[in-house]
């Protein structure tokens, strides 16, 4: 059974969609989540990893310390709503893969040091593999699919969740006073596009500008049982239970689900320098990131409609960016809150390049 009056319509049940649905619920609202449970998705299959310092240049992550503040707490209070476990804080080794790495490193140490450990790592896993040294850095990790499933039951327990298909050019009314889904007769006063990479084809937001990217990963098994943090060199390596995940690759031409073997290939080159130990792939999966041309998350209400919203372009920075713009985008939707124009859906809707 599932609500046919809500106040707010989500329709997507990954991180993004999920994330607003708990901030909508905690501000006293109903809603109604819609999702058509695809078996591979960006959220489905991310690492949930939060990064503080990335790339070959050693860059902090954006606006980290608020980011993940809000990250850390807000998955605290829903590990608690669900009596579930999917959030741990821990320190992520970074290996240097050349000697200008490691120099570049050192000419930023000094801005780098609250989120870098004073003391050095013990490099005995990958001796092989650290000739150039490395860094214990602060960290976080979500483990997404657990974190979707428990909200899921939660969600369904409220009435408040439906597995279904929705055409997104056919299957909905945007009326001046509200939402109707007809087929499922199922009327908000809002609805929100949480599609992911599919937003493309809500036909309202199309000035918005995508720059979808695919991501590969694998799974594999190693008899190497010391492996017991996340360590990035190239690649990153995410061991949980027996698995060890490894991802993850970018390619902005091909936009399916398949895997490749030249996915494959990048990867395992790159595993080999990292691990000495024979291993065993055990899956391999490709999803698609859903991000922007310029590169910022996308979120707010149409500038023409203002009861049609999105959530979208979370990147590769869902699980640390979501909650803390889930919750702009309550305040936005219930308190006419500004939201900042570098990341408000406005911006593609401007013709004015001053503006
Ligand atoms: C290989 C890979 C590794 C990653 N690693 C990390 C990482 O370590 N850390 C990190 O923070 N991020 C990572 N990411 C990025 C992260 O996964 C994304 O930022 C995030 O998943 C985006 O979530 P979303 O909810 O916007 O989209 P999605 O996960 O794509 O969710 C969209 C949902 O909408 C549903 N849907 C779409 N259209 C319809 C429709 N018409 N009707 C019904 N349902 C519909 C889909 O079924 C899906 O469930 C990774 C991504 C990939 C691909």
């Amino acid at each position: 059974m599932i609500r046919n009056r809500v106040d707010v319509i989500i329709l997507g049940q990954g991180i993004a969609g999920t994330t607003l649905a708990w901030r909508l619920l905690s501000a006293g609202c109903t809603v109604m989540v819609l999702d058509r449970g695809d078996r591979i998705t960006a959220s489905k299959i991310a690492a949930g990893l939060m990064t503080p310092i990335t790339g070959k240049r050693f860059a902090i992550s954006w606006d980290w310390e608020d980011f993940y503040s809000a990250a850390a707490q807000f998955y605290r209070e829903i590990e608690t709503k669900t009596e579930t476990q999917f959030f741990d804080e821990l320190p992520m080794l970074r290996l240097f893969q050349t000697a200008e790495e490691r120099q570049t490193f050192e000419g930023k140490l000094s801005r780098l040091t609250d989120l870098v450990s004073s003391t050095r790592p013990d490099f005995k896993t990958f001796q092989h593999a650290a000739a150039e040294g490395g860094f214990e850095m602060i960290g976080g990790r979500l483990h997404v699919e657990e974190y979707l499933k428990a909200s899921r039951k939660m969600f369904q327990s409220m009435e408040s969740y439906s597995e279904c298909s929705v055409d997104v050019q056919t299957e909905i009314e945007i009326q001046p006073n509200g939402i109707v889904i007809p087929k499922l007769n199922l009327t908000s006063k809002h609805f929100v596009t949480c599609q992911g990479f599919q937003s493309t084809m809500f036909p309202h937001f199309d000035p918005v500008k995508f720059n979808p990217a695919k991501g590969e990963i694998l799974d594999i098994k190693t008899h190497n049982s010391n492996i017991d943090r996340v360590i990035h060199r190239g690649i990153w390596m995410s061991p949980r239970g027996k698995q060890i995940r490894i991802g993850a690759t970018y390619d902005w031409s091909d936009l399916s689900n398949e895997v490749t073997e030249n996915g494959r290939n990048w990867l395992t080159s790159r595993l080999n320098n990292l691990l000495s130990s024979e291993y065993e792939i055990v899956q391999h999966q490709a999803a698609i990131r859903p991000t922007m041309k310029d590169f910022h998350p996308v979120l707010g209400a149409h500038p023409k409609m203002n009861n049609v919203l999105i959530f979208n372009g979370l990147g590769s920075k869902g699980s640390l960016m979501a909650p803390r713009l889930a919750q702009m985008l309550t305040n936005q939707m219930l308190h006419q809150t500004p939201l900042p124009r570098n990341l408000s859906v406005e911006r593609w809707f401007r013709t004015d390049p001053e503006n």
